[in-house]
């Protein structure tokens, strides 16, 4: 095995973050679409199968380096949030949780001068700060709009459609 016993179990872990994180985005999803706001449901959709292919990526890795995967429990996710901002602010919180959890990966890597696992990790660095600015600025659309969703799902479609 290329890397430790112990970055091995942490990156376990953070297999079973990233699949929790996705759980949570599907959770979401499923509330905006009882809220009728089917364009936001679509957008939380794809964050849960980007958080999977994170999930894959770092599975990948572990068998790449010799290591054993070893899959754990998914929590049952939220489900009973009050508003549309109540879900996208959690959403943020979810992201600046994972991007605490990176970080710590990279501490680890860096105190084991494991200079594999701490390569490997600079995509998901860069990735998490992109996801926690994404994530904020949606918040701040959300909180401009204040009651009228109409405008935010118009913009967010707009967003989605440019990215396609
Ligand atoms: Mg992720």
């Amino acid at each position: 095995m290329m890397i430790s016993k112990k970055m091995c179990g942490k990156l376990n872990e953070q297999i079973a973050a990233e699949f929790s994180a996705a759980h949570v985005y599907l959770a979401m999803a499923c509330s905006f679409d009882q809220m009728g706001l089917k364009i936001l449901a679509k957008k939380f959709l794809d964050q849960e199968a980007e958080e999977r292919k994170h999930a894959m990526k770092i599975l990948r890795y572990v068998q790449e380096v010799g290591g054993t995967v070893a899959l754990q429990e998914v929590p049952r996710p939220h489900a009973d949030y009050t508003d549309a901002q109540a879900i996208v602010q959690a959403a943020l919180e979810s992201e600046e949780h994972i991007a605490r959890l990176i970080h710590k990966l990279v501490a680890l890597a860096e105190e084991q001068k494991d200079f594999a696992t701490r390569s490997f990790l600079n995509w998901f660095v860069d990735e998490q700060v992109e996801e926690v600015s994404s994530m904020n600025d949606l918040l701040t659309l959300v909180r401009l709009a204040g009651n009228n969703m109409l405008q935010v799902e118009s913009r967010v479609r707009h967003e989605m459609m440019g990215k396609s």
